[in-house]
């Protein structure tokens, strides 16, 4: 018998009216002779009102009770649909992610999945139970409960899915699949029948929030088909696999952003390597994400370092660079907020070098100032000012012929 993993995201398991209408969709999958494992998130906005709740108490607490705290949405959501599903006359069992044996590194807030132990489900789907499991949290060796970042109940359905083997998971959200840009932002973006694990990888890393980049990481690695659809209609979802069949003309396949980027700039630092070095380690040993990096020689002796960090560490940044000034050696620091990373990407772009310009010109016909810059094989990223995101995604959008179906070549 094959299996089906389905994962529900927040949206679509809201409140119980919703878990009604996901327990018709997880029937249906049972009734079709599938054995079904569930994962879900927590309810609608519950992770977002505990972090406040946390925030009124702490501007630092404690990561381990962090993510006992946020461990506590999903468990809801199991014990609820468990709860439908037996109502309706099946069988269903709910295990959080430490009694499903997902055991985790031991990082707080953000672990990545180490092994899950299949022994503990494997009897329940056996005896033709639907298993339901609480996504975005495990536990690790010393027993602490940990969680594996923001959305990452995706990855823990993928992780699920891989480690019993199947050869399929299905991401029901509150969108009807992969769209060429996310669809609240622009009118015109068009969902996308197929995409390759690379492009959405980049995708997702880049910002589009649909799928946690993890998740796709694990389904490449382990060959895994990987659907995105809605929980909310039949419609068909967007297929996430190795090679695409269509489309293969098109340069870009999709537009991903950021918003709240900060670009921090020292200026009149020593013109060497070893100082340069000294600056990302005093932010690397506070464990602060960097990204977009720009290196202006002014002259021999100098030069200036421009990189984006999020505006959440933004005074954790300030405050190292400051408190290191010496030693770092730079004459001053400035910073500007309300920034926001816009990029396009697509396979076909390695092959194809006037894309970047192409992407310039759009910018540059509305009077979008390109900050910074930064390229890889599939993707080009730009940093731009945040009240412009709107206009530079349709521009870019249309520039590249996005909303047309894939007859269209550049
Ligand atoms: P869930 O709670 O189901 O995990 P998320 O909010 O995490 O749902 O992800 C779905 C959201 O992702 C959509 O509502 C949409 O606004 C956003 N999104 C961002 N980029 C894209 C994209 N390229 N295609 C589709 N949705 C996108
Ligand atoms: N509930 C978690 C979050 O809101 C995990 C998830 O939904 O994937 O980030
Ligand atoms: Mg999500």
């Amino acid at each position: 018998m094959s299996l089906t993993v389905m994962k529900f995201g927040g949206t679509s398991v809201a409140s119980v009216e919703r878990l009604q209408k996901v327990a018709d969709k997880v029937i249906k999958k049972k009734e079709a002779g599938h054995q079904v494992i569930v994962v879900v998130s927590a309810m609608g906005k519950t992770t977002d009102a505990l972090v406040s709740m946390a925030s009124e108490i702490s501007s630092r607490p404690s990561k381990r009770e962090m993510d006992v705290l946020l461990s506590t949405g999903e468990q809801v959501t199991i014990a609820l649909l468990s709860m439908v599903l037996v109502e309706r006359g099946y069988d269903a069992v709910s295990f959080t992610g430490w009694q499903a044996g997902i055991k985790t590194e031991a990082v707080h807030e953000n672990a990545r999945i180490a092994s899950i132990d299949t022994s503990l489900i494997r009897p329940q789907l056996k005896k033709g139970s639907i298993v339901i499991v609480a996504g975005f949290q495990g536990v690790t060796e010393d027993s602490e409960i940990t969680t594996l970042g923001r959305g990452g109940s995706d990855t823990s359905a993928v992780a699920i899915a891989a480690a019993f083997g199947a050869r399929r998971c299905e991401i029901y959200t509150d969108v009807t699949g992969v769209f060429t840009t996310d669809p609240r932002y622009v009118n015109k973006a068009r969902k996308l029948q197929e995409i390759s694990y690379d492009e959405m990888l980049e995708l997702a890393y880049l910002g589009a929030g649909v799928l946690h980049p993890r998740a796709v990481e694990y389904a490449k690695n382990s060959h895994l088909e990987l659907v995105v659809c809605s929980s909310f209609s039949d419609e068909e979802g967007t297929v996430i696999k190795e090679e695409v069949s269509m489309e293969k003309t098109k340069s870009v396949r999709g537009l991903a952003f950021e918003k709240n980027v900060t670009k921090v700039t020292l200026l009149g630092l020593p013109n060497s390597v070893e100082a340069v070095s000294r600056v990302f380690d005093a932010i690397a040993a506070k464990h602060i994400n960097i990204d977009v990096i720009v290196q202006n020689v002014l002259d021999e002796a100098r030069t200036s370092l421009s990189f984006t960090v999020d505006h959440d560490v933004l005074n954790e940044t300030l405050d190292v660079l400051r408190e290191q000034e010496k030693e770092l050696e730079y004459h001053q620091m400035i910073f500007e907020s309300e920034l926001a990373k816009v990029s396009i990407v697509g396979s076909g772009m390695a092959s194809n070098p006037g894309v970047a310009a192409q992407m310039f010109h759009a910018l540059s016909a509305r009077d979008i100032k390109v900050k910074m810059i930064s390229t890889s094989e599939i993707k080009v990223s730009t940093i731009i000012d945040e009240s412009k995101l709107i206009e530079a995604l349709d521009t870019l959008h249309e520039t590249f012929h996005l909303a047309e179906e894939e007859s269209v070549s550049l």
